[in-house]
């Protein structure tokens, strides 16, 4: 992994960063009530919808944020089981945030 890779995936990684939304969808995880059974249902339904989502953008800034310091320690790029290079092609396919080469999976 060359310094001019290691540079683009960081850009790449805090440019994600940057676009998840952050506190956004936490309004959505208010209670509501309804004298309606129905759309009790549907509220309930939309909470989990929004705590699936902010579950899954948790693990994806977690992701970010172990990358960037794997870019910063210098490890970014080695399989984290073999320490062998994963290599470009599958660290943009699988993703930037692949810490495995291909051999381990
Ligand atoms: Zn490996």
């Amino acid at each position: 992994m060359t310094t001019t890779d290691l540079t683009a995936f960081r850009e790449l990684l805090t440019m994600k960063r940057a676009e998840l939304s952050g506190s956004r969808g936490l309004e959505k995880l208010a209670i509501e009530r309804s004298v309606d059974l129905l759309e009790e249902v549907l509220y309930k339904s939309e909470r989990e919808l929004a705590i699936a989502g902010l579950n899954r953008e948790s693990a994806i800034r977690r992701n970010i944020e172990l990358a960037l310091i794997r870019i910063k320690g210098h490890s970014f790029g080695a399989c984290v089981h073999c320490d062998e290079e994963i290599g470009r092609r599958r660290l943009q396919q699988r993703n930037e945030f692949a810490t495995h080469c291909a051999h381990t999976w």
